[in-house]
C-alpha cells in the first residue's frame, strides 16, 4: 500500500515509522525548513516522497523574505512529487482567507509550472463553510488539472469541482469515526479510479488507533474501512488505490 499524506518530520519515532511493509510515502511540506526536511527525506530513504508548501496556517510567512524562493528551489529538488500542502482553513484562524487565497495563486502556478499535482488542504470553522466555498472559487479560476483534495471533508460542490478539473480525492483517518457521515458519503460518491487514501500522520488516527498516535501504516486501516462501505473486495480495492496514487504523484513502480 501506499500512504500518499503524512508529515514524517512530525512522527516522534522516524525508525518505527518507517518500519512498514508500505511500498510508498508521501511526505508533505507545510512551510520551508519541513519542506527541506521532507527533502532530505526522500533523498535519504527509498519508498519516500516528497511534497514542498507552505500550509494554510502557516500563510503568514507568504511575504518574509526568501520563503517562496526556498520553496521554488526545493520544488525542483529530486525526489519531489508535488506542491502543497495549500488550502483553505477558517478552523484555525477565521480571518486568513485573503493570505491564504494569495498563497494558494502562487503555489497552484508554481505546480502548473513545475506539471506538479497540487496537494490542498481545506477545513471549516464549525458551522460554515467558507474555507471550503472559497476552495471551490480558486480551484475553478486557476483551473489546474492536476491535484489532490487531501483529507476530505465531504463538501459536495468542493468534491464536484475537483473531479470535474481531473483531482484526486484523499481519504484519511477521520473516514472511521462514527460523525463522519458527510465524509462517508462522499467516500461512495468518488469514481473509484479517483479515490485515494492517506493518514496524515502523526495526526488524525484511524479507529482503532484513534486519539493515538499516527503511523503511515495505519492506512490499511482506512483502506480497509472505505471496501466496507464501499462493498467491495479489499484486496482490489488495495490495488486499485495503489494504481491511483502511482498515477496521481506520478511514482514509478
Ligand atoms: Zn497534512
Amino acid at each position: 500500500m501506499i500512504d500518499t499524506h503524512c508529515h514524517l518530520d512530525r512522527v516522534p519515532d522516524i525508525d518505527l515509522a518507517l518500519d512498514t511493509t508500505l511500498a510508498a510515502m508521501v511526505t508533505i511540506g507545510t512551510d520551508p525548513e519541513r519542506s527541506r526536511a521532507a527533502v532530505a527525506l526522500a533523498q535519504a530513504v527509498d519508498r519516500v516522497y516528497a511534497a514542498v508548501g507552505l500550509h494554510p496556517s502557516d500563510a503568514g510567512r507568504l511575504d518574509e523574505p526568501g520563503v517562496t524562493a526556498a520553496i521554488e528551489a526545493l520544488a525542483r529538488e529530486p525526489g519531489v512529487v508535488a506542491i502543497g500542502e495549500s488550502g483553505f482553513d477558517t478552523y484555525w484562524d477565521g480571518d486568513a482567507l485573503p493570505l491564504q487565497r494569495r498563497s494558494f495563486a502562487w503555489q497552484v502556478e508554481l505546480a502548473r509550472s513545475l506539471d506538479l499535482p497540487l496537494v490542498v488542504h481545506v477545513r471549516d470553522a464549525d458551522g460554515a463553510d467558507d474555507a471550503s466555498l472559497c476552495a471551490v472559487e480558486m480551484l475553478r479560476e486557476h483551473a489546474w488539472t492536476r491535484g489532490i483534495l487531501h483529507c476530505c471533508n465531504g463538501h459536495e460542490a468542493l468534491i464536484e469541482t475537483g473531479l470535474e478539473l481531473g483531482w484526486f480525492v484523499s481519504f484519511a483517518g477521520n473516514l472511521t469515526y462514527p460523525r463522519a457521515a458527510a465524509i462517508r458519503a462522499a467516500a461512495l460518491a468518488v469514481p473509484e479510479d479517483r479515490l485515494l487514501v492517506e493518514t496524515d500522520a502523526p495526526f488524525l488516527a484511524p479507529v482503532p488507533h484513534r486519539g493515538k498516535r499516527n503511523l503511515p501504516a495505519y492506512v490499511a486501516f482506512t483502506a480497509q474501512a472505505l471496501a466496507t462501505l464501499r462493498g467491495v473486495d479489499p484486496a482490489t480495492l488495495e490495488a486499485t488505490l495503489d494504481a491511483n496514487a502511482r498515477r496521481c504523484y506520478d511514482l514509478s513502480s
